[in-house]
């Protein structure tokens, strides 16, 4: 991949990432099943039966706009999905970059970071470095004049309700106007202008995310998480000049949940279902003027309303593949979710 690479002018672009087998893939034998021949392919080479019960590999190919493999970092995922997008917010703009996959796909490790982890490979998120970018062109000569005030907010929505991540969890509520203007009333928003400052309030979100989890019963899995950088002209703060929303999804196999025998999964299940479907023909519809948009299906659509009808707004997502053979069937999940984004 060279610079020149990165896609400049397109309203959606959808990547794909895989990630390297870990420590317990690798001790279980798991075979990667997944290969990228080229900047834009991707192939799973599923193992299948034949009728005389011979095994073979059946291969499909998908193309994206990018495919990242294993041995890309974050910066370069960043640099080909996110950053380009940087200067919409700027122009005025509404950007948004989700993450999508199964859980452990890396997801939160992509768009997160993993800066407070114990391991070598401690890398900064999607959210820290389009911060430090956002800070970055608010003091350029190009940009420096519309005197902008840079802010940010980080919130959950979890079950079809909103979570403010920076004030222990509080229940917040949406309101629409009657100019269908979508507000998350109480939302906490810190003014930043630091990546330092920025790395806290990632940190003190995703500590609040997390806390009082057990891996079983792990929330963060079944609630998306939606990181927002606001741009405000100094001379008058309650207008939005221009927003970037990152948003780390609910694992898209509970959406599948929907047959558990536990009453509270099932409805979380038919809830992320539901709101990860609206958010296909949401992004889908981004560019064509008149389509009826099903935002107010899902809080998670709800919310990003202003992302998706802006005359200036484009979009990213990143779909997460666990390169395992075990994970096969999600990945071609998340593979055929993300091909449909993508077809216009
Ligand atoms: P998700 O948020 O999709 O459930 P995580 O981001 O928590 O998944 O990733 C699961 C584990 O895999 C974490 O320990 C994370 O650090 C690791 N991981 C994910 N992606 C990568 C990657 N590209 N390189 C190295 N480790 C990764
Ligand atoms: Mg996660």
């Amino acid at each position: 991949l060279s610079e020149n690479d990165a896609i400049e002018d397109h309203l959606i672009t959808v990547c794909v990432r895989k990630r390297p087998l870990n420590k317990k893939e690798i001790n279980r034998k798991e075979v990667d099943v997944i290969t990228i021949p080229s900047k834009n392919q991707l192939i799973v080479h599923e193992p299948k039966n034949k009728v005389d019960l011979t095994k073979y590999l059946e291969n499909q190919l998908f193309r994206f706009d990018y495919a990242f493999d294993e041995t890309c970092s974050n910066e370069m995922v960043y640099r080909y999905t996110a950053q380009p997008l940087i200067k919409t917010i700027f122009e005025g703009g509404f950007a948004t970059c989700f993450a999508y996959g199964q859980t452990g796909s890396g997801k939160t490790h992509t768009m997160g970071g993993d800066f407070n982890g114990k391991t070598q490979d401690c890398q900064k998120g999607i959210y820290a470095m389009a911060a430090a970018d956002v800070f970055r062109l608010a003091n350029s000569p190009k940009y420096r004049a519309l005197n902008l005030v840079v802010s940010s907010s980080f919130f959950e929505i979890y079950s079809g309700k909103v979570f403010d991540l920076l004030n222990n969890k509080a229940k917040l509520r949406i309101l629409e106007d009657g100019k269908q203007q979508v507000q998350v009333v109480g939302l906490t928003e810190k003014v930043v202008s630091t990546t330092d400052e920025v790395l806290k309030l990632i940190q003190k979100g995703n500590q609040a995310r997390t806390s009082g989890q057990t891996f079983a019963n792990s929330n963060s899995s079944r609630s998306h998480a939606v990181f927002q950088i606001y741009l405000r002209s100094n001379n008058n703060m309650a207008k939005i000049h221009g927003k970037f929303s990152l948003i780390d999804l609910a694992g898209n196999e509970r959406g599948a949940d929907t047959s558990s025998a536990n009453r509270q999964t099932r409805m979380e299940g038919a809830e992320i279902n539901k709101s990860l479907l609206a958010l296909k023909e949401c992004i889908r519809a981004l560019g064509r003027k008149g389509a009826h948009l099903p935002f107010r299906v899902s809080k998670l659509t709800q919310v990003l309303r202003d992302s998706f009808v802006g005359s200036n707004s484009r979009t990213c997502m990143i779909a997460m593949i666990s390169p395992g053979v075990n994970s096969c069937e999600h990945s071609l999940n998340t593979l055929r979710y993300a091909d449909r984004v993508k077809e216009l």
